[in-house]
């Protein structure tokens, strides 16, 4: 497999990260200091991205002693939520990492509105995706400053709509100096929560036609908690949302999900379709629901 630059299930703690604006990329490759992705210097640019997403027939591995994903298809149309379930190591961070060019299939193809993504330069291919991480990230800035990362020349009023789409106006506006309060790289006075809502409000204001979210495992207090369930809902409208799902409100939701298994799709179809099914994902749904 030919890897470029930092894979996605590589970038942990502070590094994971919203990827969009090709600035902002290259500005959080340096700073990995890893180095710049200058191989694909040519290639097609995207423009007016409807986010249709297909993959066909793909192969893939990172040894190629060990098949991974092998003949793995999928359409997601346009402003479609996928959910991808499945257990550790079943390759759902690998499809996420081919879909962004941190890895080129080893066979058959990616489209995104019907051109093969490796016609496509990198950056271009990044700037269509916000990613929502688990870990959340900040930098030693304004609060204002962390929305805007990635947008630069966002205007005060883009800014505070990005963050009341986010449903995070509300407790920015009760920090001690509201927008201008200073943050820090660790997040420092902002709970856990506070950060996904932050991350979420960069996501809106780079408004981006698709999207790839991590859901936080971890709970959080349930008013934040709330807030970020309506937040995620509002960021994924008219976006194509990929989504590595953990809460069962999400899976319930999706268009499609794809349970995987072992590199493989082992069920796929909506929540009502696979319940019926009564097979591995009716199993996985029935264990994590007596849990909660
Ligand atoms: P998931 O996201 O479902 O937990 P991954 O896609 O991360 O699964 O991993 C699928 C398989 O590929 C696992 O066996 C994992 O060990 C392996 N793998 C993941 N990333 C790499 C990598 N960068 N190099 C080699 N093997 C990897």
């Amino acid at each position: 497999a030919t890897q470029f630059a930092r894979p996605f299930n590589e970038i942990t703690g502070v590094w994971a990260q919203i990827m969009a604006a090709a600035s902002a990329a290259r500005r959080i490759f340096d700073l990995m200091e890893v180095p710049p992705e200058t191989s694909d210097e040519v290639g097609r640019i995207l423009r007016d991205v409807r986010g249709n997403v297909e993959f066909r027939n793909v192969d893939f591995s990172y040894d190629p002693n060990r098949p991974l994903i092998q003949n793995f298809n999928l359409q997601a149309k346009a402003g479609q939520k996928i959910a991808i379930v499945g257990p550790t190591g079943a390759g759902k961070s690998t499809i996420i990492n081919l879909l962004m060019r941190y890895y080129d299939v080893d066979a058959g193809a990616i489209y995104i509105d019907g051109v093969d993504i490796r016609e496509v330069r990198r950056d271009a291919l990044r700037t269509q995706f916000a990613m929502v991480l688990q870990e959340t990230w900040s930098f030693d800035g304004t609060v204002r400053e962390n929305i805007a990362y990635g947008k630069e020349d966002a205007t005060e009023e883009e800014i505070r709509q990005a963050a009341k789409r986010a449903y995070a106006d509300g407790f920015i506006r009760r920090l001690s100096h509201g927008y201008d309060t200073l943050i820090q790289e660790s997040g420092g006075i902002l709970s856990g929560g506070q950060r996904q809502l932050l991350t979420i409000a960069r996501a809106m204001l780079l408004d981006p036609p698709m999207l790839i979210l991590d859901e936080a495992t971890s709970s959080i207090d349930t008013l934040t908690e709330q807030n970020i369930t309506k937040a995620f809902n509002k960021l994924m409208e008219g976006r194509t949302s990929f989504i590595i799902a953990h809460r069962l409100s999400t899976i319930r939701g999706a268009d499609t999900i794809l349970v995987m298994d072992k590199g493989a799709v082992v069920e796929q179809g909506s929540h009502g379709e696979l319940m019926e099914k009564q097979g591995f994902y009716y199993r996985l749904y029935m264990s994590q629901f007596e849990q909660e």
